[in-house]
């Protein structure tokens, strides 16, 4: 399962991270996905709430924050964004195309109690 191993890597950072400053409570997560990895973000709350049961981020909320998939295209200079995951340009039907944004998985806002 994708999600979980997206989802258990975010929890063992912020843990770690949590450890390390020395933070009593994780509040809250933000994480930036992108549009490529095709993950389901209810499913990640979910494993989330499980994995992170009695540690210092039980109760903590993980919100997903979905990148678009945005290509350039190298033969017409066409940037769009994409709801599929199909590397073709919309303009120009080229598949001379550039991945601009899709890949991303960063955890952005980590909101704690200290
Ligand atoms: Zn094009």
């Amino acid at each position: 399962m994708y999600e979980f191993s997206l989802t258990n890597s975010v929890a063992g950072t912020a843990l770690s991270l949590c450890k390390k400053a020395g933070w009593s409570k994780i509040r809250r997560i933000l994480v930036k996905v992108g549009g490529m990895r095709k993950i389901n973000p209810e499913l990640m709350s979910f494993i989330f709430t499980s994995l992170v049961k009695d540690t210092p981020a039980e109760g903590a909320l993980l919100s997903v924050m979905i990148i678009p998939v945005t290509l350039h295209c190298c033969t017409c200079g066409h940037v769009s964004v994409r709801e599929d995951t199909q590397f073709l340009c919309p303009s120009c039907g080229s598949r001379n195309v550039q991945l601009l944004s899709g890949l991303e998985f960063n955890i952005e806002v980590l909101e704690v109690e200290s």
